[in-house]
């Protein structure tokens, strides 16, 4: 066989391997949602089925070496840097892992996680048991992070997603204003290129540009989008979310400045998507514009039942912004449920069934809370046969 058709076959095999990944997690969400649905509905109360929590965010390291003005991250180890000696290792990890099989979905965040020597054993450790794995990069160390995000690339199976984000938050001056690093937005650009010859290799490999607004950017956001476009950036690559206010996770409840002028926010992501088709035509921004017109509108936040959030030092969260510590890991052998059944936990989900939080639009805890319910998921499989039939108008991706 040429060398072309034999590079063409393994592209197919790899893309046949994908979709059957994405069916896999169809199946799964599906038997969770049942279960905690037909639990409800027999009257279980506020606690979940066995079936939850089945999504997490972790957050591997808090390190980083950039300045930004929306998060604190940065300034964590500087305040106290002895707790550096207590965040997590790769082994605690894998057991983590493997001690809470439900888990459907893990995505790790930081801090940079790259500025972790170790950060591929994570990666590596999700991509063994089936998870997809993900990175968001501030690609200060461009060297460092081509090198390791080479290597890892070699060694991942190929049989799931990995997602990677290159954050970009303005034009030049507007970046380094932001990130407070000179020089940092020609390292983005370097590295986001290099990313993109990356995807045309490896076929599970998704690329694009992550931009936070706060009122420092995002007026300047459309001829951001602009520039990019025409450097060649395809419309869909191009990523936004609205800096959160966070005293446990982003430190920044001080010095953040949010966009509070939600309907110019409005006006400005819908015209982009007007000017350029593929623009926020995905789940995420469709309800996140629904989110700017009325917070109460849409899906239910299912924090503290079906997902949450852990820190480096293993303690739980039910997201990134609601301060409300649930318990640590390390003190209750790493089990997840056992840890949702504790008095902290049991009240959290009470007061939300009482009253649901609306505080923010978050994608990772929206887009998993629709997930987490049988009408979620008739809504998702409902918009995806509109796309495949090719209904007018519907071209958004709403794929897992
Ligand atoms: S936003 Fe990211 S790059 Fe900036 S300080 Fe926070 S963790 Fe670091
Ligand atoms: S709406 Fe936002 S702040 Fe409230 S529980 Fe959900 S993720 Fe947390």
């Amino acid at each position: 066989m040429p060398a072309s058709s034999s590079h063409e076959a393994a592209i197919r095999r790899s893309l046949d391997t994908l979709a059957r990944d994405g069916l896999r997690l169809w199946r799964r969400w599906l038997g969770a949602a049942l279960r905690n649905d037909l639990r409800r509905c027999a009257g279980g109360g506020a606690d979940p089925s066995p079936a939850f929590p089945a999504h997490f965010l972790v957050s591997v390291t808090y390190r980083c070496d950039s300045r930004c003005t929306h998060c604190g991250i940065w300034t964590t180890y500087r305040k106290e840097p002895e707790r550096a000696q207590r965040e997590m290792t790769p082994a605690e990890f894998e057991r983590f892992l493997d001690t809470n099989p439900q888990l459907i979905q893990v995505a790790t965040t930081g801090g940079e996680q790259f500025n972790r020597d170790d950060v591929e054993e994570f990666w590596l450790a999700m991509d063994r048991r089936g998870h997809r794995t993900s990175c968001a990069t501030n690609a200060l160390e461009t060297d460092r992070i081509i090198e390791r995000e080479g290597a890892l690339l070699s060694r991942l199976s190929g049989r799931h997603l990995r997602n990677f984000a290159v954050s970009l938050d303005g034009l030049e001056a507007t970046h380094v204003l932001v990130r407070g690093t000179p020089g940092g937005f020609a390292r983005a650009w370097r590295l986001f290129q290099w990313a993109r010859e990356q995807e045309r290799r490896y076929p599970f490999y998704r690329v694009e540009i992550s931009s936070t607004l706060t009122a420092a950017n995002y007026r300047e956001f459309p001829a951001f989008v602009e520039w990019l476009v025409a450097q060649g950036v395809p419309p869909h690559k191009i990523g936004f979310m609205s800096a959160l206010p966070s005293a446990h996770y982003y430190q920044n409840e001080k010095g953040l400045q949010p966009v509070t002028a939600r309907d110019e926010l409005l006006a400005l992501v819908a015209e982009l998507q007007q000017t350029h088709p593929g623009f926020g035509r995905n789940y995420y921004t469709e309800s996140y514009l629904g989110w700017l017109r009325d917070p109460a509108s849409g899906v239910r936040c299912l924090a503290g039942t079906a997902l949450g959030y852990i820190d480096p030092y293993w303690d739980v969260y039910p997201c990134i912004v609601l301060d409300r510590k649930l318990g640590n890991l390390r003190e209750c052998g790493f089990d997840l449920r056992r840890l949702w059944q504790s008095p902290a936990a049991r009240a959290f989900r009470s007061e939300m069934a009482a009253k649901p939080c609306t505080l923010c639009f978050n994608e990772c805890n929206r887009w998993t809370s629709m997930r987490a319910t049988t009408g979620g998921l008739a809504r998702i499989a409902w918009r995806q046969a509109r796309k495949l039939l090719g209904a007018p108008g519907d071209a958004r991706r709403w794929r897992m």
